[in-house]
């Protein structure tokens, strides 16, 4: 294939990508935008294999059979509440991607095109911004790779899911940035040195631990997409640093959007996109959710609820974590679909962070064929609630405390919740009194219109859609 046919081909393979993201924007299309993106993707693989540039096509095919034997043993293995998990890891491999890549052009750099026709001047300035280059690519990919590391870590339940508080965090974080680009100065200074690249490479592993380590259970929904984000930025950095143009707009489209993500979950959030960032910057340590006396709660059956949601004109749905855990959506939906054939409105109400992936619950409920348009976002409902006559909160926890508006000491503080509270009745449907990923305890439990369903989700909803 001539250079000419491969860069034609990085071209299609970029409007692809664009139309993917397009589709992935909305739910009724993401399923397009994804094939788009494979599409995308097969045409960017093939042209570079063919390429001119492309030596070792037998290796290459040799590692893209053992990966691509991982990757599908893995997607099919995975549970659907592991996907944030398998995500995160993946992020991990983008970053150790450009660790490697600028270890390997700086070794063996790129030959500088048409070298003979340029002044020494010239060839010195390529030669600064190669080093550049593989600095940037390398800090980014360490980053990204020990704080995806840290992510996969907490979501997994391995690492605390609560803040890392070292003495002085701020200024650690800060010192690493000041000595690395001290470092970089150097390099590019003494025309590149392996011991600095080593030396940074090992302050940014250990940035990039610190400031996903700092930033609390809450707090991780920015995390996850940030990760994503800087994962994009690894790979336009390995594409800057290999001369592949298609590599630098797909890491630019991933580094972009992902950037825009973490400010939208932000806002939904109502957290300082900065705070965030920086691994809680500016964030006081909350100290509230134990040990405050919360009264009494009430138990109900499966079968009340049945009767309840009969006689109920309308009904709201708030999915949660614990609804992926049980794989309740398919009874949910059998329970919706029952409910609307005798004349019950049912409606879902989706927090902007419920589940452990931005977009979670859309994706299971999607999966269980719930139509779109009962699916509303937080403040699309959140104003109906207090003329719905039952909320059923399946499995969700953290996104229904009144704490957030109630206690300024509580970790979740100021994040906006569901207001299920102010229904006619509530039922919250999970296995025990535990608090849910914030690790605070929620008031909505002990109030006097809340009734719990103790028991695993698909169960319970099972139960009461035999019941109806
Ligand atoms: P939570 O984690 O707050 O609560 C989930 C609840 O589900 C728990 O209280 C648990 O209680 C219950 N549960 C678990 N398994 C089952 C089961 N099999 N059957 C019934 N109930 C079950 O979930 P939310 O969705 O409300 O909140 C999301 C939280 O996760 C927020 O704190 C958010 O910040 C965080 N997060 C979100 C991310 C995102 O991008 N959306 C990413 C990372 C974190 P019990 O054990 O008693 O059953």
């Amino acid at each position: 294939m001539s250079a000419g046919l491969v860069q034609a081909a990085y071209i299609v393979a970029a409007i692809f990508f664009f139309m993917s993201l397009k589709g992935l924007s909305a739910q009724e299309t993401a399923r397009t935008g994804n094939y788009y993106g494979i599409a995308g993707m097969a045409i960017a693989l093939i042209a570079t294999i063919l390429g001119p540039e492309t030596s070792g096509i037998a290796w290459i095919i040799v590692a893209m059979v053992i990966g691509a034997a991982i990757g599908i043993f893995y997607a099919k293995k995975v549970e659907m509440t592991e996907m944030p998990e398998l995500v995160a890891i993946l992020h991990s491999f983008v970053g150790m991607a450009a660790v490697l890549v600028g270890f390997n052009s700086f070794i063996d750099p790129p030959a500088i095109p048409n070298v003979e026709a340029l002044a020494e001047a010239e060839v010195h300035a390529h030669h600064v911004i190669h080093l550049v280059e593989v600095f940037l690519g390398v800090f980014i990919g360490a980053v990204t790779f020990t704080g995806s590391v840290v992510a996969f870590g907490k979501l997994r339940g391995v690492v605390s899911s609560s803040p890392l508080m070292l003495p002085h965090k701020h200024k650690l974080n800060l010192a690493a940035i000041v000595v690395s680009t001290l470092l970089m100065i150097h390099f590019v200074k003494v025309d590149g040195s392996m011991f600095a690249l080593i030396i940074m490479t090992l302050i940014a592993f250990a940035f990039g631990y610190h400031l996903v380590a700092s930033i609390g259970g809450a707090d991780m929904p920015v995390v996850v997409s940030m990760l994503n984000s800087y994962s994009g930025w690894a790979a336009a950095a390995a594409g800057f640093m290999l001369a592949n143009d298609l590599l630098i707009i797909t890491g630019a489209l991933v580094g972009s959007s992902g950037a825009i993500l973490s400010y939208i979950m932000c806002k939904a959030m109502n957290r300082s996109f900065i705070s965030v960032i920086a691994g809680g910057f500016g964030q006081e340590v909350a100290s509230s959710g134990e040990a405050v006396d919360q009264g009494e709660h009430r138990e109900t059956t499966a079968e009340d609820v049945a009767e309840m949601l009969k006689n109920s004109k309308s009904v709201v749905i708030t999915p949660g974590y614990g609804m992926a855990v049980a794989q309740a959506q398919y009874p949910v939906h059998e329970i919706t679909e029952k409910l609307r054939a005798l004349g019950v409105e049912v409606r879902f109400a989706i927090h902007p962070v419920a589940g452990r992936l931005p977009g979670h619950m859309n994706v299971l409920l999607a999966e269980a064929k719930v139509p779109y348009d009962i699916v509303l976002e937080m403040d699309e409902i959140n104003d109906d609630l207090s003329e719905t006559d039952t909320v059923l909160v399946i499995g969700a926890n953290d996104t229904v405390n009144p704490s957030a508006q109630d206690d300024p000491a509580s970790p979740i503080a100021g994040m906006p919740v569901l207001e299920v509270w102010n229904a006619k009745d509530v039922i919250v449907f999970k296995r025990s009194m535990n608090p849910g990923y914030a690790g605070v305890q929620n008031p909505l439990f002990f109030k006097e219109n809340t009734q719990m369903l103790f028991g695993d989700a698909k169960e319970s909803v099972d139960a009461i859609s035999k019941a109806i």
